[in-house]
């Protein structure tokens, strides 16, 4: 059928916030947090998809440096909040220098206008990414479809059969 594509439901290519391998992570750190997106398409100039950055690779950048060992018995007695703070503040100071090709995921899973929704669905539930970028023949971004455009197109296709019976 027609209607329960990607291309119906994904966040359309001139909406979108992307980002270049270039880009500091520092740069991607304010996009994050005041555009309240989890993570980004990332682009080369001529809009040919390189790679996906999430906060969750933010977060990793400690193990991906290779300093993934937290000094836990430095403050023994200190409260827990404190030690979080300092073991927070430790990844933040590494993503100074760093850009976002260093520490994005190369070479993402894709899917096209065409990708039934139900197909999208099901490699969100394999995979647990919280969105796919979506290309055309020539791997240039097109959109991003999020699992929350699955979300809303389920609750159509139930308010549509409903109408049906
Ligand atoms: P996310 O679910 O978007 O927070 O991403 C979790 C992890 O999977 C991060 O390391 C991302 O870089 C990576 N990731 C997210 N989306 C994709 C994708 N479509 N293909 C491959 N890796 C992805």
């Amino acid at each position: 059928e027609q209607t329960y594509k990607v291309g119906n439901f994904m966040i359309k290519k001139e909406d979108l916030l992307v980002l270049k391998t270039t880009t500091t992570v520092d740069e991607a750190l304010v996009a994050l947090v005041e555009d309240s997106v989890t993570g980004f398409p990332v682009i080369d100039d001529d809009w040919k998809l390189v790679g996906v950055v999430s906060d969750y690779d933010i977060l990793a950048i400690d193990s991906i440096s290779g300093c993934s060992q937290i000094d836990r018995n430095v403050f023994p007695d200190v409260d827990l909040s404190w030690k979080t703070f300092n073991e927070l503040r430790k990844i933040l100071m590494k993503t100074h220098g760093k850009v976002v090709g260093d520490l994005m995921t190369p070479n993402p899973l894709v899917v096209h206008e065409t990708t039934d929704i139900e197909t999208v669905a099901r490699l969100l539930l394999d995979t647990k990414y919280h969105r796919l970028p979506v290309v055309d023949s020539d791997d240039k971004l097109v959109g991003v479809i999020a699992r929350e455009d699955v979300v809303k197109a389920a609750l159509l296709i139930k308010r549509a059969s409903e109408r049906s019976i």
